[in-house]
């Protein structure tokens, strides 16, 4: 096996393509346009139709947990004001997905291949000419 899982959790933290490694999971000079291939090795990113549908629940769970639990428990906590609280959680409600929304694409992808690394073309064995006879 080429691709080890612990390389495909390092690719899928640091938002790079599982396959190889690049920077290409997003088209260049945008922030939110995935590309449907990598334009390095041809893996194809996109899945199926509704593939990324799992990193917008991942988005959604993420902010919940990292940013809107910590602000209600502030505001429960009297630590800052309900106003406060308010403001931040609209704000943050809006923000923290747009800026976390690149990771959680990423984040989807490396759980899919962290499952099934064999589906990786790099993890792929290629076909012996004598199988490729017989078939
Ligand atoms: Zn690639």
């Amino acid at each position: 096996m080429k691709v080890t899982r612990i390389q495909i959790i390092q690719r899928g933290l640091s938002n790079r393509c599982p396959n190889c490694g690049e920077h290409t999971l997003f088209k260049k000079g945008t922030f939110f346009e995935t590309n449907s291939e990598c334009p390095n090795c041809g893996l194809k990113i996109e899945r199926d139709e509704g593939f990324f549908l799992g990193s917008l629940s991942l988005n959604y769970g993420v902010t919940l947990v990292c940013f809107l639990t910590p602000v209600m428990l502030l505001a429960y906590f009297k630590i800052i004001g309900v106003t406060l609280a308010i403001v931040l959680a609209g704000v943050g409600a809006i923000g923290f997905p747009a800026l976390f929304y690149r990771s959680s694409r990423s984040w989807w992808l490396m759980n899919y291949y962290l499952f099934l690394p064999h589906h990786l073309p790099a993890n792929q064995r290629p076909v012996a000419e004598d199988e490729d006879e017989n078939t």
